[in-house]
């Protein structure tokens, strides 16, 4: 770890990953990790600034925010940056037509384009039980008819928790159809440096004033520690304690959950 503690630098903007920080994911909806909705209003009403920094990408945004709203917490869509919407802007701005592997709930994200047309590109998303031999290999022949494939993954997470299971992410999925079609695939999401900055951006915060809170210690401390934010690894969601040890990643702080580092970092405010 790294000498001083987090809660040490002056923290003016806090970026929360959501499942597995906020609440953990179920086949019913999901169910809120203990302290945390208390956390988030403390931390909104100590005037450190806040966005949801999420690579959910079954649902659009609206349907996330209905559903955390549902479960008591307090949050909008514009504070949360999401892969779907970061996908589209890019695809507008190279002029792209997409395949997609996705989950059915994100559709409404991409009906800006036109799905029956011919695509210049693919994007995957975590399309769960979508993935299947069938659409994986109707996506790698889409890749192979394009010169040069161009793959779009909305993150690259390996795994995460649903229902107190751990379950394939997306990261493994894009994997495999980057070695069957030798490409690299460009990410949107976490752990991409463009989204970590624009979400610092919005809250006009300064990357070495600002923390990521997260359950994945690649792709949420790791990349956010890549874009000069201090990480910091709660030991709920998808946490391991194989993560204590990572061979690549040590976060600035290990935290039970959000309302431990919440508790932390607003006592050191006070002081
Ligand atoms: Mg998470």
């Amino acid at each position: 770890m790294a000498s001083g503690n987090w809660y040490d630098s002056a923290i003016e903007g806090v970026l929360l990953d959501i499942t597995g920080v906020l609440y953990n994911s179920t086949d019913e909806g999901g169910v809120p990790i203990p302290g945390s909705i208390e956390a988030v209003k403390r931390l909104k009403a100590s005037g450190v600034r806040v966005r949801f920094c999420t690579n959910e990408t079954q649902c659009t945004r609206q349907q996330l925010v209905d559903k955390l709203q549902r479960l008591g917490f307090e949050l909008s869509v514009p504070e949360v940056f999401a892969p779907a919407p970061a996908a589209c802007q890019l695809l507008k701005a190279r002029g792209l037509t997409p395949h997609l592997l996705v989950y059915p709930g994100v559709l409404p994200e991409f009906e800006a384009f036109d799905l029956g047309a011919k695509p210049t590109c693919v994007v995957v998303g975590d399309a769960a039980d979508i993935f299947n031999y069938e659409t994986m290999n109707n996506t790698f022949r889409k890749l192979l008819e394009m010169d040069p494939p161009v793959l779009i993954s909305m993150g690259v997470g390996k795994y995460y928790r649903h229902g107190g299971e751990l379950m394939l992410d997306v990261g493994p999925f894009t994997k495999a159809l980057e070695y069957a079609v030798r490409c690299e695939a460009i990410v949107v999401g976490k752990p991409d440096r463009n989204f970590f900055l624009g979400a610092l951006q919005d809250m006009g915060v300064q990357p070495q004033n600002a923390i990521m809170v997260g359950d994945d210690i690649v792709n949420d401390v790791g990349g956010a520690q890549k874009c000069g934010l201090k990480g910091l690894q709660v030991r709920t969601g998808k946490f391991r304690p194989s993560d204590e040890h990572h061979p690549e990643v040590r976060p600035d702080g290990f935290v039970e959950n959000l309302a431990h580092a919440v508790d932390l970092l607003l006592q050191h405010r006070k002081k």
